[in-house]
């Protein structure tokens, strides 16, 4: 049996991990839990599942925590008092906890960053779902990763269908699993993307694009700001990156494709010019799955694809214009060294202000074009976790500080459209 960690248990990745587990108990079992602030949820979760320790983000919670759990009906406990830990040395705690087997990140942003260290520390391997950490801290993560033995699994979609494609290779060699280095015979990866909430928007009509529009997704149901980076398809250009520390291509030969139907996750084309591809109805839950099993492959009731069902796959070109997201993702990319985590963390930041109408949808590339500009000549080539979290700190001051004195347009509320 499996013991899994499950970092962010109360988001949208977190409770699809927990399904997993209470789908296959014989297979899986939660050693810790991590949460940011929904304390109800996190009580049900303790109560199902038991587990050896739960950390809360928000430390000032942890005696309410405490309260709840205590004040439970005898004949509602948990099997086992779980031990309570609270705020970042909390999160690193249950990361790093001696028994579990793999760490499942679904914590959202750069958060994630010390607890993911603190599990590659450990010698855990990790279902990656947190890409902004790998996105952040590439030159940081992957030499630990390549000390400690930990495996970085993909559970972002797009990056499971390459990985699951390269185990059809010659080169499924494990030991090489994320740790940066190109994988001999892959030529090229084509992500692809739904195209978001605004796919089937004219370029002007963005002008108009309210909150409510921005957080309602065509084909997943996820959590808010992932949403909102798939409308503007940051989302896409945070999994170049992404693809680029996992897989270890260049840029050049990683290519975004729009592909409303969701049912290609993804395709590599290998030096033979063959391409492979791997397909399915979207549901998150099959590529965390693959994580928990790999390298094996659990037999499960859902929903099977019926090619005729869909009837068509489409592709086409993501429009530039349209996407100034992608560009900046892009040439964050090329730059390398702290550049991404100044890209992320400015699309943080300014993807915050925007969902609490702060800022216009527009305003989000704006903002980021802007820091990353400004950190052209501060940028650290090859920098050490320190240089990755001051340029993070940096770069959301200077995003919050530009919102402070105003930006280009005015944000639209929801009422206003
Ligand atoms: P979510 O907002 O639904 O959940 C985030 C989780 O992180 C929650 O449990 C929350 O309590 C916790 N959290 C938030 N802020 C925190 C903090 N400062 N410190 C510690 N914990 C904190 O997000 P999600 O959609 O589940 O996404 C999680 C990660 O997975 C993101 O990096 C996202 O890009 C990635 N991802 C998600 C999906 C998806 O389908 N949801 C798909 C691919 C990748
Ligand atoms: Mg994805």
């Amino acid at each position: 049996m499996k013991a899994i960690s499950v970092l962010g248990s109360t988001g949208s990745i977190g409770t699809q991990t927990l399904e997993i587990v209470q789908e296959f108990p014989e297979q899986f079992r939660v050693v810790a839990l991590t949460a940011g602030r929904n304390l109800g949820l996190l009580v049900e979760q303790i109560q199902r599942h038991s587990p050896e320790v739960v950390a809360l983000a928000d430390e000032s919670l942890l005696k309410e925590l405490e309260e709840r759990l205590a004040s439970l009906p005898a004949d509602q406990k948990p099997q086992r008092q779980p031990e309570l830990v609270g705020g970042p040395g909390g999160l690193n705690i249950a990361a790093s906890w001696d028994t579990a087997d793999l760490v499942v990140t679904g914590i959202v942003g750069c958060a994630g960053l010390l607890p993911t260290l603190a599990a590659i520390q450990a010698g855990k391997d990790l279902a990656l779902a947190n890409k902004e950490t790998l996105i952040a801290a590439g030159p940081v993560v992957l030499p630990e990763l390549r000390k400690s033995g930990s495996r970085l699994l993909p559970a972002d979609s797009e990056h499971s269908a390459i990985f699951q494609c390269l185990q059809g290779t010659p080169w499924a060699d494990n030991a090489r699993l994320s740790t940066g280095v190109p994988t001999p015979g892959l030529r090229r990866i084509q992500l692809t993307a739904s195209g978001g909430a605004f796919r089937d928007w004219a370029t002007a009509d963005l002008e108009k694009a309210t909150v409510a529009d921005a957080t309602s997704h065509p084909n997943w149901s996820m959590g808010r700001k992932i949403t909102v980076d798939s409308a503007s398809l940051m989302n896409k250009g945070l999994e170049v990156i992404e693809a680029h520390y996992l897989f270890g291509l260049d840029y050049d030969h990683i290519e975004i494709v729009i592909h409303p139907q969701s049912i290609i996750h993804s395709m590599i084309e290998l030096a033979d010019s063959s391409v492979l591809a791997q397909l399915g109805w979207p549901d998150m839950k099959l590529p965390i799955l693959y994580c928990m099993s790999w390298p094996s492959r659990l037999e499960t009731p859902w929903r099977r694809l019926n090619l005729t069902e869909v009837g068509q796959l489409t592709f086409n070109k993501p429009d530039p214009a349209k996407y100034p997201c992608m560009e900046l993702a892009y040439a964050a990319g090329r730059a390398g060294g702290t550049m991404p985590a100044v890209l992320n963390a400015a699309n943080e930041e300014a993807v915050a202000q925007f969902l609490e109408e702060r800022i216009h949808f527009l305003d989000i590339p704006d903002l980021i074009e802007t820091a990353c500009e400004r950190h052209k000549s501060d940028r650290v080539d090859q920098p050490q976790l320190d240089d990755v979290l001051a340029v993070d700190q940096w770069a959301r001051t200077a995003v919050r500080e530009q919102v402070d004195r105003g930006t280009r347009r005015l944000p639209l509320t929801a009422m206003a459209a």
